[in-house]
């Protein structure tokens, strides 16, 4: 019954797998708190005392049980039960001591602890070693089964010792050695029973490097087995296409970084190997005319091109800066998105099949099984976030050689994400932007100070700059949202009326012909202020616009925020971001706008925003098989990662096929996971 239950609540079958289910965080039970002393806003305290009184207060469904806790100086808690009140009226005894443990708090200025864990002073676990007591992850079915932590804990006291002699290192011994780790046996025994805190540390550091060590070895399977079975396509010559283009049309010339870049690129899609490469820069590092200048490469040894964006308007702009930039060669380059009309579709099939379309630009809508392509080369994926690895491999077959594959991101991707989401990729990094760009000075500013930010607007306008002002859109607050964007919008054109100023709107409810009719008007300098949602966040190129206004700054995420921040700054004047707030500001929000105000650096922004959202969430669901961790974190255990990723490296590049004897227990235990873990599966 309780295997049942383990089995089907924790995937816990063997004993093996018991003794890995770990706890996640450790009490420590020899430290009682003096009720007098304990903080109300403490996390998890301990105290050990006697009920002076137990009382059943209220009637029916209000009913509930408060007892008076008093412990040896005297000092006096309230304690509320709401549930199982039979129980406790029968069992509690008064004159018995007692030891409770639990989350303390305030009510009508008594502190005060409901439904703690309880257990009696004389049957309280005096033997623990070191006093400290693992806490396991349990499911609210298990505590209703009485499989509580504690229970749990009872188990793996018996079972344990039955285990522990067959428990094996997977890690090779000079890995061991060199990183300062226990042996398995010891660290399992340990991270259930430490002896003392600093053994339960190197406990957990050695599980959390085990585990981290695994996943790299995984990643850089999953790359070297591609190396070794999957052939690229190779690019060999550098033809007229590239030439041409860069010697005649480029409107630029390249920075070092984004020269660099495209050597890195040309290397890899020369090489016999599939390129797998993830292209991190910031906003406005200019990628996409790398984008380009590799599709160029592709065209010129007669392949097919694709680059991917995540949305419309993005792909739309995409298509139309491309389309100008390459007007004057014989280049063929189409668009396809969802709302691509059907016959415009039929016909757009034919001429990828026929090759006659030599790069299309478009949304998720071009990795379509019903997309086909004569010979597809390079497929190039921007600002993408939520693209993970699955969706990769479907691009993989394209082609009957898969695709060479060039992943952009704008969103810088904090070091430890991208080593682990994006492992298996090489990197590249445009590091520097394009000259005679001022760094953008960013301001915060609380809604009283509008008349204030109105008087600065104006005379920017006076200098000949545009103003973007952007409000939250969020889908759960649709309706009030497009309230205050529409309110926002009067009071703009009441403060900046005609003929003086001219205003433009976008929205998302608006017809995409009447969207295009006021970005071109803004585009074109014939209106100085554009108010939009965020719509512009992946939007217009508008290098005169100098001033990026933000409503309810406070709502917009970080990297949202850095996004939209790099709609300006783009011309040679100086330009502004101002974020605009309500005078409440929660504790997050207030780190949001101050990392903004401080830095224009998306690598810090972006370590920030993991910080304070976690992986998961940064990552979106797509990958968070990939981010499902036992033990390890990858935000705060950033030290481990990078040893374990060290470790795995130089095995991969010494003996990448794992034959040397001292690596036969990594081999096996390698295959082991990949089988056991269905997770694995989301990210090969
Ligand atoms: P992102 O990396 O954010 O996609 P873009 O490719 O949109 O950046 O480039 C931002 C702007 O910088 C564009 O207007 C682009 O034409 C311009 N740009 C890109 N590279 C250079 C360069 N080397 N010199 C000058 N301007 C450049
Ligand atoms: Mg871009």
């Amino acid at each position: 019954m309780r295997a049942d239950l383990l089995k089907s609540e924790l995937g816990i079958r063997t004993i093996a797998d018991l003794v890995r289910h770990y706890p996640f965080r450790h009490i420590d039970r020899s430290k009682f708190y003096l009720i007098s002393e304990v903080d109300p806003n403490a996390a998890l305290v301990q105290v050990k005392g006697k009920f002076i009184r137990i009382d059943s207060i209220g009637a029916q469904r209000a009913t509930r049980m408060v007892g008076a806790f008093q412990d040896a100086q005297g000092g006096i808690m309230e304690v509320v039960w709401f549930r199982s009140l039979t129980w406790i009226k029968q069992s509690i005894k008064p004159d018995l001591e007692y030891v409770l443990f639990g989350k303390p708090g305030v009510f009508n200025n008594k502190l005060q602890m409901t439904h703690p864990e309880i257990e009696l002073a004389a049957e309280f676990d005096k033997p623990l070693k070191g006093g400290l007591e693992g806490v396991y992850p349990v499911t609210e079915k298990l505590k209703s089964r009485k499989l509580d932590s504690r229970a749990i804990r009872n188990l793996m006291q018996t079972a344990l010792p039955q285990v522990l002699s067959s428990i094996a290192d997977t890690l090779p011994a000079y890995i061991i050695k060199r990183q300062n780790l226990l042996n398995m046996r010891t660290a399992i025994q340990a991270i259930h029973f430490p002896e003392n805190t600093q053994q339960l540390s190197e406990a957990q550091r050695t599980l959390k490097f085990e585990e981290l060590f695994y996943v790299q070895m995984r990643l850089m399977k999953v790359k070297s087995l591609r190396e070794q079975n999957i052939k690229g396509l190779v690019f060999e010559t550098i033809g007229d296409h590239f030439n041409d283009f860069y010697n005649h049309h480029l409107p630029f010339s390249l920075t070092e970084a984004q020269k660099r870049v495209v050597k890195e690129i040309r290397k890899d899609m020369g090489s016999g190997r599939q390129m797998n490469r993830l292209l991190q820069g910031d906003v406005g590092s200019g990628k996409t005319i790398v984008a380009l200048l590799c599709a160029l490469i592709a065209i010129d040894n007669g392949f097919q091109a694709a680059i991917m964006a995540p949305t419309e308007i993005l792909s739309q702009q995409h298509f139309e800066g491309l389309f100008e930039l390459v007007s004057e060669m014989p280049i063929n380059i189409a668009l396809l998105t969802g709302s691509s009309k059907t016959a415009y579709r039929k016909k757009l099939h034919a001429q990828l099949e026929s090759g006659e379309i030599h790069l299309l630009i478009g949304t998720h809508a071009l990795i379509e099984d019903k997309v086909k392509f004569k010979n597809l080369g390079l497929v190039v994926i921007d600002e993408q976030h939520r693209f993970g690895v699955a969706q990769r491999s479907k691009l993989w077959r394209k082609n009957t050689v898969p695709p060479h594959v060039l992943v952009m991101t704008a969103t810088p991707i904090p070091r430890t994400l991208a080593m682990t989401v994006y492992g298996d990729l090489d990197v590249s990094v445009i590091d520097e932007l394009p000259p005679g760009r001022k760094p953008i000075k960013t301001v915060h500013k609380w809604d009283s100070h509008r008349l204030q930010v109105f008087g600065f607007m104006k005379e920017q306008i006076t200098l000949g700059r545009q103003i973007y002002v952007v409000y939250p859109l969020i889908e759960e607050s649709e309706k009030l949202d497009y309230k205050d964007l529409m309110d926002g919008y009067d009071s703009i054109c009441r403060a900046f009326p005609r003929p003086n100023y001219e205003v433009a709107i976008v929205n998302g409810k608006m017809k995409a012909a009447d969207k295009d009719f006021e970005m071109k008007r803004f585009a074109d300098g014939q209106c100085q202020i554009m108010v939009a949602t965020t719509v512009i966040e992946v939007g217009v190129n508008v290098p005169n616009a100098s001033v990026m206004v933000i409503e309810s700054a406070e709502r917009f995420g970080l990297s949202q925020l850095h996004q939209l921040r790099g709609r300006v700054g783009r011309g040679a004047d100086q330009s502004y971001c101002i974020l605009m707030t309500g005078n409440k500001l929660s504790n997050e929000g207030r780190v949001r706008m101050n990392t903004m105000v401080e830095t224009n650096d998306g690598f810090r922004i972006s370590e920030v925003d993991l910080k304070l959202r976690g992986p998961g969430d940064i990552m979106g669901t797509q990958q968070s098989g990939a981010l499902d961790f036992q033990i390890a974190d990858i935000v705060k255990d950033t030290e481990v990662l990078e040893a374990a990723r060290e470790e795995a490296s130089y095995i991969y590049d010494n003996d990448p096929g794992l034959s040397h004897p001292s690596l036969s227990n990594v081999k096996s235990h390698l295959a082991l996971m990949m089988k056991n873990r269905p997770n694995w599966g989301r990210i090969s």
